[in-house]
Parts: structure tokens; C-alpha cells; sequence
């Protein structure tokens, strides 16, 4: 091949499935892949872990959340041992399971966390909309969902970061299709390819992203034509912007970003718990030791870290990259350490 090319990809099950089926050891020495910050737990400020805690131990709400947060470790411990010490913390499967323990619990306050990308926004949107259409005083939503373009933007600004183009995520863009990334070759000069999860997909979207690497000619393209299309999902993209407006958000790794996370708007900011509760969400120092923010920016390799297998692993995690199953920590850890 001759040329040399680093390819990013931001999507947690990427990593996951790149890892699983050993696509790493069929690719010619030329191309190298790197993880993102693909994984919506991975992302999370320290703060926002500590606010959950805060809502459950100090206001004494019965929190959901999806699972792969209970290990999260916030500043001083875990939605998992606030579970522990009795609070009440509740793993839900849909954002509408979090409405009907609400309606269950009547006399006590019932929080949604919304953790995710634009993959789980609608549901959470829909989540809202069936709380309010119920009249359910009771209910509120922590906002923690995040907008990958606008982390997309700020990665590709930073000048050390080299790579030659991105495998785009799939979930992501069966919502928001391609146009909203159309800003990369135009504005960075490199190509990205919105790829789908099975082995020949990420086989192919690698290729393809080669191929328009020899052309020269930077572009976008969809290798995951059968889920998705230019323009996206429109419901999903509706019930979105119907019921959250971007705000700045801070992500792990990456810091401030402007309009890149999602908070309840209009008619639906009485359910924003941030506001309910007064939560300060003040930044705190991540734990000593961790490089998970310079994991997610692929600036170091979880192998790079002095913690990873030595002192930090899926049962005793340090950092969120190794807490989630789409973390590239925990998928080194399970799946080989090699670099
Ligand atoms: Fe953080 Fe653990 Fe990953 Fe090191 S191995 S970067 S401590 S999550």
C-alpha cells in the first residue's frame, strides 16, 4: 500500500467488535486504528456521577439509570455503593420504564438519568413527553446525553491529533444520517465513512475509507446503507429538537464543548432535576493516575497507562474507560493488550 494511515473510530461497539472478531490482526501493517470517545459513560464528568449520588443520598429520590453506570466511579465512590448504603437506585432497560416507576411511587421523586448520544435521545425525549402527557408531578430528568458532531469538532481541533479519517458510527447516524458531519472533510480535509457493527461492515468501512484516502478527494460516505440514510430519521430527529435544546457541556477528556450536550427545553424544563435540585455540578479532578481522558482522545493506548491490569480492571475499576462494556479500556483488558 505505501502510505501509512491512522484511522479513528468513535463508536463504542466499534471498539468492542474490532476487539472481539480480531479485525486488528487482519489489517495490513499500514493501517492503524485508534478509539475515540465513543462510549456515553466513558464521557461523563466525574461531576455529573457525583450530582447522581448527591440526588439519591441527599435528596433521597428513587434514581434509574441504565446499568453500565453503577460502577462509574464519581469523586468519592459509585452509584453502586450509594445502592449499598441504601439508596435507592433502580437499573431500567427504556427511559419509559423510569415514567412507570413513577407512577408506581407516587409520594416519592422519581429521576431518569439520561446517558447516551443521539442513539437514545428520541427514547428519552419520548420518555418526557409520556411523563408530562401523564401529568406526573413526580417525575424529573438528569440531562447527561451528549451530541457526537460537536465532540467530533473539538477532537479534530486539536493540532496533535493525527489521523487520516473516521469511522463514523453507525447508531448515531441512523438518527442524525450524514449531513451533520459534513463539516469534517470540509472544514479538517480528512474522510469519514458511517459504518455498520458486523465484521464485514467495519472491513468494509476501512476500505472504503482507504480507498478515498488514494483518491485524495475527502468526503463522507455510508457504508451502513441499510439502516441508514442522508437525511436520517426524522421522527427521531423531531422528538429531539421538540423536547431538548443543545447547551455547553463538559466531557471527559475533551473539556468544555460548546452545544454538544442536551437539556430539557421549553415546556419541558420543569422536569430538568439539575434545576429542581439545585446540583452544582461543579468540575472535580479525575482520579489520580487515570488517563482516560487522553484514552478517549486516542492520544494514549490503555496499555500506555500505568494502572490498566496492574491496580485498575473490570472489577476494580479506576476510570470510566474500563467501567463500560464499550470502553476501550475494559475491551483491551477482555479481549488482548496488545497495542
Ligand atoms: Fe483509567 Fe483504568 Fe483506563 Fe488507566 S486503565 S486509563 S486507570 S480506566
Amino acid at each position: 500500500m505505501g502510505e501509512t494511515y491512522t484511522l479513528m473510530e468513535v463508536c463504542g461497539t466499534h471498539t468492542v467488535n474490532i476487539f472481539r472478531f480480531g479485525l486488528r490482526s487482519l489489517l495490513p501493517p499500514e493501517v492503524r486504528l485508534l478509539s475515540g470517545p465513543g462510549c456515553p459513560v466513558c464521557v461523563m464528568p466525574q461531576e455529573e456521577i457525583d450530582a447522581l449520588i448527591e440526588l439519591v443520598e441527599v435528596h433521597r429520590v428513587i434514581l434509574c439509570v441504565f446499568g453500565d453506570l453503577l460502577k462509574v466511579p464519581g469523586t468519592r465512590s459509585s452509584l453502586r455503593e450509594a445502592r449499598a448504603r441504601g439508596g435507592e437506585v433502580r437499573v431500567v432497560y427504556s427511559p419509559l420504564d423510569a415514567v412507570r416507576v413513577a407512577e408506581e411511587n407516587p409520594d416519592r421523586r422519581v429521576v431518569l438519568a439520561g446517558v447516551g448520544f443521539e442513539t437514545t435521545a428520541p427514547a428519552h425525549a419520548v420518555a418526557l413527553i409520556e411523563a408530562r402527557k401523564r401529568r406526573l408531578g413526580n417525575f424529573r430528568f438528569f440531562p447527561a446525553l451528549r451530541l457526537m458532531p460537536p465532540a467530533l469538532r473539538a477532537l479534530l481541533s486539536d493540532p496533535d491529533l493525527r489521523v487520516h479519517g473516521l469511522i463514523l458510527p453507525g447508531h448515531v447516524s441512523t438518527v442524525i444520517g450524514s449531513k451533520p458531519y459534513e463539516f469534517i472533510p470540509r472544514q479538517f480535509g480528512i474522510p469519514g465513512v458511517i459504518t455498520g457493527f458486523e465484521p464485514r461492515d467495519i472491513l468494509e468501512g476501512i476500505a472504503l475509507l482507504v480507498r478515498i484516502l488514494r483518491e485524495g478527494l475527502p468526503r463522507i460516505e455510508i457504508q451502513y446503507t441499510r439502516a441508514v440514510r442522508p437525511e436520517g430519521n426524522p421522527w427521531g430527529r423531531r422528538m429531539m429538537s421538540e423536547v431538548f435544546r443543545p447547551v455547553s457541556g463538559r466531557w471527559r477528556g475533551l473539556g468544555e464543548i460548546p452545544e454538544s450536550k442536551l437539556v430539557p427545553s421549553g415546556e419541558f424544563e420543569e422536569y430538568d432535576a439539575v434545576r429542581e435540585f439545585g446540583l452544582s455540578l461543579t468540575p472535580s479532578p479525575e482520579p489520580a493516575g487515570c488517563r482516560c481522558g487522553e484514552v478517549l482522545k486516542g492520544k494514549v493506548l490503555p496499555p500506555d497507562c500505568p494502572l490498566f491490569v496492574r491496580v485498575c480492571t473490570p472489577d476494580t475499576p479506576h476510570g470510566p474507560c474500563m467501567v463500560s462494556n464499550e470502553g476501550s479500556c475494559a475491551a483491551y483488558f477482555r479481549f488482548g493488550h496488545e497495542k
